[in-house]
């Protein structure tokens, strides 16, 4: 958790395409996500939670794998909050495992593993708080628990992250604060 000066982050570039928060552009492989022109083609109104159960440098090669066919718009590092982009919000990222719930989606991914709360700490909640409170913002979605979910709430879904230890109320609650 304390690795100091990834390397990954010197080859970075900043997004252009969010204003706020600032985030690092980190595109995925263009195999891992549809092109398309949100909200226009389709209308954003979810916030799906993730948790990697990767660490972040693994999880973005994941996403830059084009056999991987996985991709999320954002990421948020659990010692500092930094958030990686690398799909923008625009276009489809391959996050929920539901085509539907895809192309109406923001995915957010979260450093950590449902079973270690330790990677939740308070840096990447009010990280991810502000991202998803300026998201919201963008679209009118509304900052409650039926437009901000878990992926195993999307239906159909085989997945349980973000895991018994994610705390909904006070991520909502930070969400509501604007991070
Ligand atoms: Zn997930």
């Amino acid at each position: 958790m304390s690795c100091p000066g990834p390397p990954w982050r010197a080859v970075l570039e900043e997004n252009p395409a969010a204003a706020y928060p600032p985030t690092h552009w980190i595109p995925a492989d263009s195999a891992n996500y549809t092109v398309s022109g949100r909200p226009g083609t389709y209308p954003v109104d979810l916030v799906v939670i993730h948790l990697t159960q990767e660490t972040f440098p693994d999880a973005m090669r994941i996403f830059q794998d084009p056999a991987a066919k996985v991709s999320a718009h954002y990421m948020v590092a659990s010692a500092d909050g930094y958030i990686g982009q690398f799909v923008r919000e625009k276009d489809i990222a391959w996050h929920a495992g539901n085509w539907n719930r895809n192309t109406r989606s923001i995915g957010i991914e979260h450093e950590g593993w449902i079973d270690r709360p330790e990677y939740l700490t308070d840096a990447l909640y009010r990280s991810s708080a502000r991202l998803t409170a300026a998201v919201c913002d963008r679209y009118g979605i509304p900052k409650d628990r039926t437009h901000i979910i878990g992926h195993d709430e999307v239906p159909g879904s085989t997945h349980t992250d973000p895991g018994p230890h994610w705390d909904w109320d006070r991520y909502l609650k930070l969400v509501a604060g604007g991070g």
